[in-house]
């Protein structure tokens, strides 16, 4: 008897990010080639980008597999030797925990991992839903790495996913530069286009594929399906050996976290918030040459950041007028004072207003133009000296240098979970491949890609 046997790993290291897609790639591979039957890609899971104690990434990760029901024990074995293993226990923020569920995620789970994606969790619920669901907990240091583990294992792909392949560098390789061809990536992008993404920085050609710092994460590619991301690996010029290549299921570039709309009154610190509203005045710039504007729903009022590196949404942001109506998402930030703040991710103008300006009228008498005779007084003519009261100024037509659209920052200042322009329009469905054959035939040619012994 086969049972689904699903295991959740949280982000076992905030500092270096891509070690726990390394631990999984090697539990994965491990398991794989001991024989048991995946029901799935590992999936990289990235939750709520805006907690504060997380890294920017907060990813977990989660294995699926079809496993006898006697050899359940086994498996958890190794997984947890695999992660004991992997995983710097000297660092400070690092709490990893496992999570093993067997059968299928219940719907309270499912709804559990959905609002990881935009709130701030608490443990003691996650060991709640875990002991209701018979969820079986490791906790290695400290608990906080429980939410990840859960929430990575009731994850909902149904309503969108990508894939990423990523590429580890061999042990002696690591803290050193990344000998990958830039020339090879441009024209991988190019040809590559609309089926991967994020490849590179348009503005800046900076290359997106590398991490920096000491992590074992050669490069990554996101794209839209297994054997595109493996084609587009192929196709670039590798200078160093890898010491292994695997591909995540992921829910990176589809703007999971902001699905939730939000009234103003109810916004919390370190949420992941939608609001619609309008802007209340005029927008100011301040220091580092941020703009700020202030938006208003029927529920209250909040300052709304653009931050400089976010481009044409900083851009726009400086154009507002009030009235304009406006669907902002990003992430929010407590200020002192108890304020807070939502730092702009994504800019949503959806109606622009008229404005108008007042001018001194021109003269009824000989045309020229009027000028004020003081604040709150009248006009008198230049020429023939004619006066004319303070009512007769005349109202114009502002040109508006903003139009209706959304606004994103350029690919470098992305979050994991932005949408690309690019993949406007694109949502691929279905949380489980249905198809044993496509995951074992990419697993193939994963397997083909040759990898230093
Ligand atoms: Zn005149």
């Amino acid at each position: 008897m086969l049972t689904e046997f699903h295991i959740g790993i949280d982000d076992t290291d905030s500092r270096l990010a891509g070690c726990t897609t390394y631990t999984a790639a090697l539990l994965f591979q491990e398991l794989a080639s001991g024989g048991f039957k995946p029901l799935d890609f590992p999936w990289l899971v990235r939750l709520n980008p805006n907690v504060p104690w997380k890294t920017r990434g907060n990813g977990a990760l989660s294995l699926h597999f079809a496993i006898e029901e006697e050899q359940l024990g086994e498996v958890k074995k190794v997984v947890l030797a695999i992660v004991e293993r992997t995983t710097d226990l000297t660092q400070r923020a690092t709490d990893p925990a496992v999570v093993f569920l067997k059968g299928r995620a219940t719907n309270r789970l499912r709804e559990f991992s959905a609002r990881a994606l935009h709130d701030i969790l608490s443990v003691r619920e996650a060991r709640q839903i875990a002991k209701g669901d018979h969820a079986e907990v490791h906790l290695l240091k400290g608990s906080r790495g429980l939410v990840g583990a859960l929430a990575s294992v009731g994850a909902d792909f149904d309503h969108d996913h990508t894939f990423e392949i990523m590429a580890y560098r061999t042990r002696e390789n690591i803290g050193l530069t990344r000998r990958v061809n830039l020339d090879s990536v441009r024209q991988m992008d190019i040809l590559f286009r609309g089926l991967t993404f994020n490849n590179m920085d348009p503005e800046t050609s900076r290359v997106l594929i590398c991490p920096h710092g000491p992590d074992p994460v050669l490069l990554g590619i996101r794209g839209e399906d297994p054997s595109s991301v493996i084609r587009a690996f192929n196709q670039l010029e590798i200078d160093e050996p890898i010491e292994r290549v695997m591909i995540f299921k992921t829910n990176q570039g589809t703007d999971a976290h902001l699905s939730c709309h939000r009234r103003i009154e109810t916004l919390r610190p370190y949420q992941s918030a939608v609001i619609t509203g309008s802007v209340s005045d005029s927008p100011r710039i301040v220091r580092g040459g941020h703009v700020i504007f202030r938006i208003h729903d029927e529920t209250g009022s909040v300052d709304c950041a653009a931050y400089r590196a976010t481009g044409s949404v900083r851009e726009t942001a400086l154009q507002l007028a009030p009235g304009d109506c406006v669907t902002v998402s990003g992430g929010i930030r407590p200020q002192p004072l108890g304020e807070l703040t939502l730092n702009v991710e994504k800019l949503d103008l959806t109606r622009v207003v008229d404005t108008v300006r007042l001018e001194n009228p021109s003269c009824s008498n000989c045309g020229n133009r009027c000028e004020s005779m003081g604040k709150g007084q009248g006009f008198r003519c230049r020429k023939c000296k004619a006066r004319l009261p303070r009512t007769s100024r005349v109202e114009m037509l502002e040109h508006r240098k903003i139009r209706v659209g959304v606004y994103l920052p350029p690919p470098r200042a992305h979050r994991h979970l932005t949408k690309p322009a690019s993949r406007d329009g694109i949502r691929r469905l279905t949380s489980f491949e249905t198809s044993n054959a496509y995951i074992d035939q990419n697993l193939e040619s994963l397997a083909s890609i040759s990898i230093a012994s």
